[in-house]
């Protein structure tokens, strides 16, 4: 059980964040939801959680390409709630050209949000977590972080930074009760997904339908999405004492996509 743990899930708001911020919340931790979007839809997903599991959910509007916000919301999560036990960095986007036309100010983006966000998080909350002696972070990186896709220059390069970042922290935190691993789904079927496709169709000259089955599942062995929960389920793991041993890998959940 997660009770009396407090998690800060970035991009908590939509698809996989939501899924692990709602599985945290099941397990009984409280939780920070962050991340951008409508309001209303914002404060239904923060309210659903608490109804849902009775558990203290709280929304934090850091923008991950703030360093001071992303401090900020660290310190309030450990003000408000006590402690910063599990953190997840999970916040991103993506952007499909390439690399000549690709976008200098999409460049900075995606590294800001897909990578530099992660190291100012950790930053901040790896000092409570060496204090109380327990910590788990967890970055959803990619099948990206291994391999790459033509057109995903900035996603592939700042996913292979998530790589080496937690293998870094893992080894300075390793004798401190704190964990630190990443996640590296394949596709999963959520709106970060669903909008490339008009992008991949451009940039590759396809269908919708060859996209999807030509270009996102053409990689993926089983021929098949993985779904929200099957990510949010291997990080609930990692929050277990099962996982206490692992630290600095990188899980594969990826339908097979990665070992060809
Ligand atoms: P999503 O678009 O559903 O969710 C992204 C979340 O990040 C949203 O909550 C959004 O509001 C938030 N976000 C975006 N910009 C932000 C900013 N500046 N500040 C704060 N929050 C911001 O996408 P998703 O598919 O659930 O992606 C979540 C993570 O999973 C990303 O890191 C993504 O790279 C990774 N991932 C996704 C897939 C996939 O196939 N969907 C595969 C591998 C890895």
């Amino acid at each position: 059980s997660l009770a009396g743990r407090n998690a800060v899930v970035t991009g908590s708001t939509s698809g996989i964040g939501l899924a692990i911020a709602r599985a945290l919340a099941e397990a009984g931790a409280n939780v920070v939801v962050n991340g951008l979007g409508d309001a209303a839809a914002i404060e239904a997903a923060r309210a659903g959680i608490e109804k849902d599991f009775k558990v203290r959910a709280l929304y934090n509007a850091a923008n991950m390409l703030k360093p001071a916000e992303i401090a900020g919301m660290i310190a309030e999560a450990e003000a408000q709630l006590g402690s910063v036990d599990i953190l997840v960095n999970n916040a991103g986007i993506q952007h499909v050209s390439p690399v000549e036309d690709f976008p200098i100010e999409k460049w900075d983006a995606i590294i800001g949000i897909n990578l530099s966000s992660a190291f100012h998080a950790i930053r901040a909350a790896v000092p409570g977590m060496k204090k109380r002696g327990w910590g788990r972070i967890i970055s959803t990186a990619s099948a990206h972080s291994l391999v790459a896709s033509p057109f995903k220059s900035a996603y592939v390069a700042a996913k292979h930074g998530i790589a080496g970042l937690t293998k870094t922290v893992a080894l300075e935190l390793a004798t401190s009760g704190v964990t630190v691993n990443c996640i590296s789904p394949g596709y999963v079927w959520t709106p970060l997904v669903e909008n490339q496709i008009p992008d991949t169709m451009a940039a590759r000259n396809l269908t919708r339908e060859q996209v999807i089955r030509d270009v996102m599942l053409n990689g993926q062995p089983t021929k098949q999405f993985v779904t929200v929960e099957q990510v949010a389920g291997v990080a609930l793991f990692l929050c277990s004492d099962a996982a206490a041993q692992i630290t600095g890998s990188n899980l594969s959940v990826d339908g097979g996509w990665t070992a060809q």
